[in-house]
């Protein structure tokens, strides 16, 4: 057994000054889930151990106070791929993985990267009550997804499962769960003198009571106590007395409030973070200072994390986007990602709207996408692309799907009284 299996809840000690109820069950802190639920939870986790990079260092954990909840900024594989085997960056730097003992896909699936008794390095710099380098005394579980992304209904059903099974075995409450942006700080930069919150957004827009959490600290002790300087966004979102959800901009895309700070955190200058401005031009953020500037970064930038390929492979062509390595659908569609203008083409050859895409992390990688626009309209004998599109016909926003699978713009076709019938044509809706 991978777990230990304890009859009675523990979280007794929750409050710190009622020892004298240990043995106790207080009604108020019964399980969240029953025991048949967690039971075929926890046998439904995949074994993923055996893909954790060998070159991981396994070492013991002394002490388990905290559960940290973070969110990956990637979909499913490479989250897996990056969690147990590591990140490579284009300069050759590397880690050897271990990033997190959980992973949990946005199906719900829960995948186990090691066993939860060695240390994660899943937490960097961080504090929380004064105590530093958290992954020493923490379990790390990521959901897959972004911080600026709903996480699913089967993900906070399953983070809540295995948050409940894990408090059992180390006697932790509900304020020993965290989130990363809660505990992760950094050093002076660019943007702060001081020692700060707000190095990582991960995990803001975790719902605990979606996850049958109760609430968490609140303040943050460490801004309290003067030790860090606290996050204005992060603060609103975790200490403020009401909830202001909505006061939170879930955008990757730059804009006057939503600055490369707020999205990407301390990887603002990664050479990993990837910044797609308007007018096509791409920098990766170890490029902004130099050829660019922070205070110039165009609005609409669209801000692309933990991209360890190549730029080339970013080069927008256009309104024919792609679903590469580390690119998902969310990445570039965003919320529209299931909307009927978001027309995908799988590499099978399907062609789907977005209104029947039952998640974004389930496109398989070389699919492409269209969005906001319409079609198919097909070309036939007594249809042709003018009939269809109109003086547009040689547009550049027209898009064409030929029956070789080929997705060309209206100005690249040369001959068009060669069509082929089965020629597919989209029209931008706007038009
Ligand atoms: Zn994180």
């Amino acid at each position: 057994m991978i777990w230990s299996r304890l009859g009675i809840r523990k979280r007794l000690l929750l409050t710190g000054l009622c020892c004298l109820c240990i043995g106790v069950t207080a009604p108020s802190q019964a399980t969240a889930f029953s025991k048949a639920e967690r039971d075929r939870f926890q046998h439904a986790i995949v074994d993923y151990r055996p893909r954790l990079n060998p070159g991981y260092k396994k070492t013991k954990r002394k002490q388990t106070r905290y559960i940290i909840v973070h969110t990956a900024e990637l979909g499913r594989d490479t989250t897996l791929r990056v969690i147990s085997r590591g990140k490579r960056f284009r300069d050759g730097r590397f880690t050897y993985g271990g990033h997190a003992h959980y992973v949990i896909a946005r199906n719900g699936r829960t995948y186990r990267i090691m066993d939860k008794k060695w240390i994660a390095d899943h937490a960097g710099t961080s504090m929380w009550d004064g105590r530093t380098d958290l992954s020493r005394m923490s379990i790390g579980i990521e959901l897959v997804g972004y911080h600026y992304a709903p996480i699913t209904d089967k993900q906070y059903r399953s983070i809540g499962l295995l948050i409940d099974i894990l408090q059992d075995v180390y006697n932790l409450d509900d304020r020993a769960v965290l989130t990363h942006s809660q505990v992760a700080y950094g050093r002076p930069n660019r943007w702060h003198k001081r020692d700060h919150r707000g190095r990582k957004r991960c995990a803001k827009n975790f719902e605990r009571t979606k996850a049958r959490l109760g609430p968490t600290w609140p303040y943050d002790p460490d801004a309290r106590a003067g030790r860090l300087v606290a996050d204005a966004q992060l603060a609103k979102i975790f200490y403020a007395p009401r909830a202001v959800a909505d006061a939170v901009e879930e955008s990757n895309v730059i804009s006057k409030r939503n600055t490369a700070w707020l999205i990407a955190g301390e990887d603002f200058d990664s050479i990993a973070t990837v910044y797609q401005f308007p007018d096509g031009r791409m920098f990766s953020g170890d490029q902004i200072t130099k050829q660019v500037g922070w205070n110039r970064i165009p609005p609409k930038t669209i801000v692309l994390l933990n991209h360890t390929g190549s730029l080339s492979e970013l080069i927008d062509e256009g309104p024919v986007k792609a679903i590469i390595d580390g690119i998902t659908a969310w990445s570039v569609a965003g919320k529209s990602y299931n909307h009927r203008n978001t027309i995908y083409f799988l590499p099978s050859g399907r062609i789907k709207n977005g209104a029947v895409i039952s998640d974004w992390d389930d496109l398989p990688v070389s699919t492409r996408l269209l969005i906001g626009y319409k079609g198919p309209f097909p070309v036939s004998k007594d249809r042709s692309a003018y009939s269809i599109a109109g003086a547009r016909y040689k547009d550049p926003q027209t898009i064409y799907y030929l029956p070789s699978r080929q997705l060309l713009r209206g100005n690249k076709i040369k001959d068009f009284s060669r069509l082929q019938a089965g020629t597919l044509v989209f029209l931008p809706v706007a038009l």
